[in-house]
């Protein structure tokens, strides 16, 4: 899989690709991280990159202009490609959306600053809008990174052999189960004796029961659209019983 970053600031890559988990997918060939520097496509002596907004106000924009040749210039892959904004105004980036990217060939993802980008680059050149949350940040590079993190983890053999990610919170719509290691008992706080006992069957309706119980308390809003079993409803009636904890 191909990510084409578009950005003013590509030195923000730099220790991100080499050390995250992106990073060893990267060096395995799995994935392909092309930094774009939108300053390089402006024109002039002073490759200007943003300008001052029609109408009036604060701050600057992004210029259409350079964006679009950077666009131009990216190398096709072939197979399936979608060009991405980060904008605080997109659709909220869930692990839904991660799986389904995970699937295409290329990803253009167009990084802005200052005010934001041209509309016209939206309205011309952008297939989908991300964002990562309800805040405002100075730039859409944090947002790439947490969409390059994301969505190549799910790509066959970027985490090796070492876990299924299949159990991560959100991927059954459950936050997941609490991790302990070793020591056993830390500052007298004891790992839960089921974890101990060696019985698969406990440890899975153990770990289910927590899953549940933990969404429950933290994010009923997820229940409502999580894929639940008849054992999962039972759990949880019992949860609502204060029988199971
Ligand atoms: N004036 C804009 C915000 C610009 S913030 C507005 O009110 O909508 C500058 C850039 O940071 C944006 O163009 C976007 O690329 C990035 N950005 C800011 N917040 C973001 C968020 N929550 N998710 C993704 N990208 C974000």
């Amino acid at each position: 899989m191909r990510f084409d970053i578009l950005t003013l600031f590509p030195d923000l890559f730099s220790a991100f690709v080499k050390e995250t988990i992106p990073g060893r997918a990267v060096a395995k060939g799995l994935i392909d991280i092309h930094l774009i520097d939108i300053r390089a496509f402006a024109k002039g002596p002073h490759r200007v990159t943003d300008d001052r907004p029609y109408g009036g106000g604060d701050g600057m924009v992004m210029k259409a202009g350079p964006i679009f040749r950077a666009l131009q210039s990216i190398e096709r892959a072939g197979g399936p490609s979608r060009v991405i904004l980060l904008s605080p105004q997109g659709e909220p980036f869930t692990q839904a959306r991660a799986w389904e990217l995970s699937g295409i060939e290329q990803l253009t993802l167009i990084c802005g600053r200052y005010e934001g980008v041209d509309e016209r680059i939206r309205a011309e050149c952008v297939d989908l809008e991300l964002s990562i949350g309800d805040y405002v940040l100075s730039g859409g590079e944090l947002g790439a990174m947490v969409i390059v993190d994301a969505v190549s983890r799910l790509i066959p053999g970027v985490l090796g052999g070492e876990r299924s990610n299949l159990e991560d919170s959100f991927e059954d719509g459950l936050l997941e189960y609490p991790h302990y290691t070793r020591p056993r008992v830390f500052r007298d706080r004891e790992v839960p004796p089921v974890l101990l006992s060696g019985d698969h069957e406990k440890i899975r309706v153990w770990r289910r029961t927590q899953a549940l119980k933990r969404t429950l308390e933290r994010r009923p809003d997820l229940l409502e659209k999580a894929k639940l079993t008849e054992e999962d409803r039972r759990i949880l009636a019992d949860l609502a019983k204060g029988k199971a904890t």
